[in-house]
């Protein structure tokens, strides 16, 4: 997978200024000015900051109102000032001569464990990894992992499996290709599986759950309910239920369980009703405000293998009580067809 992924990157990488030589200073600047902002939109802030100051000393010598009149337009201001102040401290801690070691790289101010991993991979081709959204959802894919992403037990775990992968291989090129194919062809709604060089080794690829993965539910807060939410369907029909009580008493609406994966969703579904269902995709991630709670409904698609009592056509569902949450959930579903 290593050797597939680093020969793709080579033969297809991204053409950036950044991309040009392993000056760490460079890539420091770009991976900063990245954190929040396409790539598209950096390249020009990119070129006019890397003219007006070409090395770290002509940027610590700088006022921080010129640091920041270069950066007007690129928002989250903080960004600026950290560049400024660690332009500093290298220049009076380190001779003006970037670190090289991970932990100095990460001590410096506005400098976090991707970042740090980013330059010493690629500026000094050690062994780090970087790991943001994007290598968090390829690795969930590749293995398969059915874990929620938005914790931190699960990125601890990506963490260590790329660590191991990047043992013996060229890091600068295999951490890029994986910023590559995470933009380009493991994209989040639509991955382009046919196009990936490391399909053969993808465990999401091969059992078709590329479209559910990866598992990302973010801001668990008390007073918010999340569900994953069911669109069940059969042939053209959708399964609806009639809430006995609580908040939408009398109405109907999906079948939602308050847990954290549509996995979990298949147990409780198929331990309920006796009947199996497959997931076929994730569609839309939908909050809906009551008076007294928030509902952050998770919503998947799944599909019953036979029929069972409680269907109905999109024409008998017009007729029928639904909650505005649970439209809202149809509508999404139906948007995506
Ligand atoms: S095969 Fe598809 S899901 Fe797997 S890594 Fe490639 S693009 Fe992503």
């Amino acid at each position: 997978m290593q050797n597939n992924l680093i020969t793709w990157y080579q033969q297809n990488h991204r053409d950036f200024p950044w991309r040009q030589n392993e000056d760490p200073y460079r890539i420091w600047i770009s991976e900063i000015m990245l954190q929040q902002t396409t790539t598209e939109a950096v390249i020009p802030y990119f070129e006019r900051f890397i003219q007006t100051f070409p090395n770290i000393i002509q940027l610590a010598n700088a006022s921080l109102e010129e640091v920041y009149k270069l950066w007007e337009g690129l928002g989250y201001y903080r960004r600026a000032k950290y560049i400024h102040m660690t332009a500093q401290i290298i220049v009076n801690q380190y001779n003006g001569i970037f670190p090289q070691t991970y932990q100095e790289i990460l001590s410096l101010k506005g400098i976090g464990p991707y970042t740090a991993g980013a330059i010493c991979s690629i500026a000094y081709h050690q062994a780090t990894p970087a790991i943001d959204g994007n290598v968090l959802r390829i690795m969930s894919r590749i293995y398969l992992l059915k874990e929620n992403i938005a914790l931190n037990k699960t990125q601890k775990k990506i963490t260590e499996l790329v660590q191991d992968l990047l043992i013996g291989y060229d890091s600068s090129a295999f951490n890029q290709g994986l910023m590559d194919l995470g933009a380009t062809i493991c994209r989040p709604l639509h991955p382009r599986c046919e196009k990936c060089p490391i399909n053969t080794f993808c465990k999401a690829y091969k059992h078709n759950q590329q479209m559910v993965l990866p598992i990302n539910i973010k801001n668990i807060k008390h007073q918010e309910i999340h569900y994953i939410t069911g669109i069940i369907t059969y042939q053209n029909q959708f399964l609806l239920i009639k809430n006995p009580t609580g908040l939408l008493e009398n109405l109907y609406g999906m079948i939602q369980y308050d847990i954290e994966s549509p996995y979990r969703f298949i147990e409780e579904f198929e331990q309920q009703y006796q009947i199996p269902i497959s997931i076929v995709s994730h569609i839309a991630d939908i909050k809906h405000v009551f008076t007294h709670r928030t509902w952050q409904m998770h919503v998947y698609h799944f599909v019953l293998n036979e029929p069972i009592k409680g269907l109905f056509t999109l024409d008998e569902i017009t007729d029928l009580p639904i909650s505005t949450a649970h439209l809202k959930v149809l509508k999404a579903y139906l948007k995506t067809k």
